[in-house]
């Protein structure tokens, strides 16, 4: 396979050899893999034009968030598509192809002095973490570090929104619509991201959870740059220049210092291969009784103060056990004044419940945009919300 996948900007495309592969359930006859957007433009023109559905995959670590599809002809996997076509070290952006692994990216990144702000681990790739608007402990709003990006619609239509500089939008910035709608409305074929400065000093301290006000407080320090609730333990990592780092530790609530790799161990929690996870969100001072509320039926839970998000993941697959995990999970949304997210579980459940919970009154608009941005519907079809 390697000899055939040339570089992207060099033109081309590889059909996996033939043999069907099961997605959500279905018969995925064929396998493509283009190696530049040109290719794959064209590919999405001619599956439009024949009306074949196309399941739009990176690496596929995160395929398990969506609705089943309602049909699949051909799985299109990106990580063809992959490099980086230029860092700017001095102005901290870099550009890069989607099926680029962010491993690939946090080294070049690190190399020029910076970090990439997403979480997930290296084999995800850069199209699926926008496309799945993956939050993690550090990094909650991915949207924020797009610049820009180059998308193919349903049509097979490319576009470019936004690009290497700051508020270069003009009208819609239609780019952070494509963050988080998970290749409903476009496959992404690059990206401009903004990088951070890396951080001078990075500290981790844990202890006894205090109370939830006292938990949000630490949570949003300055420095505070992932802070975590998870077996009774808060856990907050600060990050930056030493002196103010050193300022935040005296007003944290918890004493005990500890490695980098404590957060990155609770990564298991929000990206883990449970048999079921759900996310819900809310209010900080209602994720106490939504975690427990989870804990009580089973659940092992991962609460961010800061960014009102809370995880639970569930490992017993008995029917009876599954409903009543998500029973607790509905209750615990409420309790949590937000909603709920199935982010992984069998299909049989995602057959049942819209995983992404229901659009609601924007379901007309949500129709509207598919209808525009994917005329003939072949883009991941039924996994997005609304089953669209
Ligand atoms: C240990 C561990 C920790 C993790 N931590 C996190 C975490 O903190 N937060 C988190 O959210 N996830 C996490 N993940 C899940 C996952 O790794 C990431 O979400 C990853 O970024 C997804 O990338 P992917 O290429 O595998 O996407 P895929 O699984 O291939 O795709 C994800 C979605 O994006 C769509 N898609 C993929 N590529 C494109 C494209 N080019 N254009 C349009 N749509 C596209 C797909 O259709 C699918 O709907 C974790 C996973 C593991 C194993």
């Amino acid at each position: 396979m390697n000899e055939a996948v040339r570089d992207a900007r060099a033109g081309g495309t590889v059909s996996d050899p033939p043999g069907a592969v099961a997605e959500d359930g279905l018969e995925v006859a064929e396998s493509l893999r283009p190696t530049d957007a040109a290719a794959l433009a064209d590919q999405v023109g001619d599956a439009a034009a024949a009306g074949r559905a196309l399941l739009v995959h990176g690496a596929g670590t995160r395929f398990e968030t969506g609705n089943p599809a309602l049909r699949a002809d051909v799985r299109l996997d990106t990580r063809g598509l992959s490099g980086i076509d230029e860092l700017d070290a001095d102005e901290g952006v870099v550009r890069a192809w989607a099926g680029t692994p962010l491993a690939e990216l946090r080294e070049k990144a690190v190399a020029s002095g910076h970090e990439l702000p997403f979480d997930p681990p290296g084999e995800g790739t850069l199209g699926g973490t926008l496309a799945s608007a993956a939050a993690g402990l550090r990094f909650a709003n991915v949207r924020d570090a797009v610049l820009g990006l180059d998308v193919v619609l349903g049509s097979g239509e490319a576009t470019r929104s936004g690009g290497r500089v700051v508020k270069n939008v003009t009208g819609y910035d239609l780019a952070k619509l494509h963050v988080g709608a998970f290749g409903s409305l476009g496959v992404i074929t690059a990206a401009w991201i903004r990088l951070r400065p890396a951080p001078e000093a990075v500290r981790v301290f844990e202890g006894p959870a205090p109370d939830a006000r006292a938990s949000l407080a630490a949570a949003r320090l300055a420095t505070a740059r992932a802070a975590a609730i998870h077996d009774g333990r808060l856990i907050v990592e600060l990050a930056g220049d030493a002196p103010s780092v050193e300022a935040d530790r005296e007003r944290l609530p918890v004493r005990e210092e500890t490695a980098a790799e404590r957060v990155d161990a609770l990564r298991d929690v929000q990206g883990g291969r449970a048999v079921l996870r759900v996310r819900v969100t809310g209010v900080a001072s209602g994720l106490p009784a939504a975690a427990a509320c989870l804990e009580g039926a089973g659940g092992v839970t991962l609460s961010l103060p800061a960014q009102g998000l809370l995880y639970a993941a569930f490992d017993d697959s008995d029917p009876k056990a599954l409903g009543a995990a998500l029973e607790a999970a509905g209750r615990a949304a409420g309790l949590a004044g937000g909603e709920l997210r199935i982010e992984r579980a069998p299909l049989a459940v995602r057959r049942a419940h819209d995983v992404f919970g229901d659009p609601g009154p924007l379901r007309g608009i949500h129709r509207a945009l598919k209808q525009r941005f994917d005329p003939a519907g072949i883009l991941n079809p039924g996994r997005f919300a609304g089953r669209l």
